[in-house]
């Protein structure tokens, strides 16, 4: 067992496949990495195509034992509440946890990812038995109504950006509409999701439900999207990547919903509050530090206000020092590893040989040169056909461009292969208004950036993905309608 810097003991990682911990099939491993130190934090069973296979196994008997889908949905409902109630509970060493692996500001894992989480499960747990049909008025003697059952097991493959959340998002609402479930964390980040699968079994949840196969891709995710007993793949993570299993569920005819890239415009018009669209622009970029599908890469400022919006943010990024994630007063943590620290200097340099001028940052900051650090950095005079103007970086890089009026800004915030988010600061209710018809994404923020709630749907318009997340819409993502027919003649 390893020991982390503060002395903390991270516990090896087992799979969890129809309620009980144990070995890959293989009995290989693999290492997770704190992204603050660069050490190993611990390592976990790398499960592959064979643990896979078991875990689909757990989840299908289960399904169609209807142990799940066949409970009271109210008491399903209530198992959902304990499991909140149980994340609850530990929320402090999950946050710690979701540090160590993740490497984000211990207070911001507290405050959203693990508060997220908690919430989430407790918003459909109260879903759990809403979820009803419809009598449809036939003409004829007959009587027709629809019944909304569950779609069966469901594949569920989730990022590294926000591990615990991402989770939540997706076993809840799958849950709570009594589908079983099996779920691949990102290899860079497994051991939230397995905190998870404790919580959910000291709640209840029946064996073989939830099942936690962690591994890499390439192997137990690509094995997940083709195996023939999984009726729907959900996935959150690149566009790269969401092609790929678009294309590999093609085989067996699965469901899939895809929440993906983004390359979000962040809309300034020359009206706004200056200081609330510096302080919005500052966290839609360097939250999370910049590792957000929905992060306001691309800031597009009307020519007026230029000057004072660039200057006051590079002021406002001076004073965003990235630290110890686990010092409650830190604001900006590592990226989550060395291939997207070398990823995201690769933009950096981009940026630079394309002719954007870099006025904050670009570099890594002083000190012991361990972890995956990176300065904020700003590049202003950036043209939309810039690469980072173009494409998805990942990290905490600003890519500054002017417009002349609202309809420029409109076109050139549409001007992309993505539309996840979008945001317009303005004092003009009209212009905001037609900002927000006009903008191709599913998500758009009027004065404010990056709020999210459960409540509230989420997902991309063109290569960001489809289905929505969240809310009731997530409901439709893991049910599926029938009719019935009665003849009453
Ligand atoms: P990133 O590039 O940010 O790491 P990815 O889209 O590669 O994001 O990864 C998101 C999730 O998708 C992770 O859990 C990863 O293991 C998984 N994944 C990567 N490649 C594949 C694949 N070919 N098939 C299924 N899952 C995959």
């Amino acid at each position: 067992m390893a020991t982390t810097e503060t002395g903390a003991a991270v516990a090896p990682g087992r799979l969890f496949i129809g309620g009980e911990w144990v070995d890959a099939a293989s009995g290989k491993t693999f290492d997770t990495v704190n992204p603050a130190t660069g050490e190993v934090l611990t390592h976990v069973a790398e499960g592959d195509a064979e643990d896979v296979d078991r875990a689909v196994r757990a989840a299908r008997a289960a399904f169609d034992e209807g142990k799940w889908s066949g409970m009271d949905a109210r008491k399903r409902g209530k198992i959902l509440y304990a499991i909140a109630d149980r994340l609850e509970a530990r929320a402090d060493e999950l946050a710690r946890l979701e540090t160590l692996d993740n490497g984000k500001p211990v207070r911001e894992a507290r405050m959203f990812d693990v508060e997220g989480a908690i919430e989430c499960f407790r918003y459909y747990a109260g879903w759990a038995d809403k979820i009803d049909g419809d009598v449809i008025p036939v003409p004829g003697p007959y009587l027709n109504y629809t019944r909304r059952e569950p779609i069966g097991v469901c594949g569920q493959i989730i990022p590294w950006n926000y591990p615990l959340q991402m989770a939540a998002w997706k076993v809840a609402p799958a849950l709570a509409c009594g589908n079983t479930v099996v779920l691949k964390p990102a290899e860079q980040t497994p051991l939230t999701a397995l905190e998870l699968a404790r919580c959910c079994a000291e709640a209840g949840l029946p064996a073989g439900v939830l099942n936690v196969v962690t591994g890499f891709g390439e192997t137990a995710g690509a094995a997940l999207v083709k195996h023939p007993d999984v009726d729907k793949i959900a996935f959150t993570g690149s566009t790269a990547v969401g092609k790929i299993i678009q294309r590999e569920a093609a085989g067996t005819l699965k469901r899939v919903s895809l929440e993906l890239g983004g390359k979000s415009p962040n809309i300034v018009l020359a009206d706004a509050d200056v200081e609330a669209a510096v302080r919005g622009a500052t966290s839609a970029i360097f939250y999370n530090t910049g590792q957000a599908c929905t992060a306001g890469s691309r800031l597009l400022v009307e020519e007026g206000v230029r000057d004072e919006l660039v200057e006051k943010l590079v002021k406002r990024a001076g004073s965003m020092r990235p630290g110890n994630p686990l010092d409650p007063k830190c604001r900006m943590g590592p990226l989550v590893s060395q291939e997207q620290l070398d990823r995201v200097m690769g933009y950096i340099e981009s940026g630079r040989s394309e002719g954007a001028e870099l006025v904050y940052g670009g570099d890594r900051p002083e000190g012991d040169g361990k972890g995956f650090f990176l300065n904020p950095t700003i590049f202003d005079r950036v043209k939309p056909e810039m690469t980072i103007a173009r494409e998805e970086i990942f990290g905490p890089v600003l890519a500054v461009t002017t417009f002349k009026d609202l309809d420029e800004a409109i076109e050139i915030g549409n001007r992309s292969e993505y539309g996840l988010a979008a945001a317009v600061w303005t004092r003009d209710v009209a212009k905001a208004h037609r900002a927000a018809a006009a903008l191709r994404a599913g998500t758009v923020w009027i004065n404010m950036y990056h709020t999210l709630d459960t409540a509230s749907p989420f997902g991309g318009y063109k290569q960001s993905g489809y289905g929505r997340e969240l809310g009731k819409h997530a409901l439709d993502l893991y049910t599926q309608v029938k009719s019935v027919w009665v003849n009453l003649a």
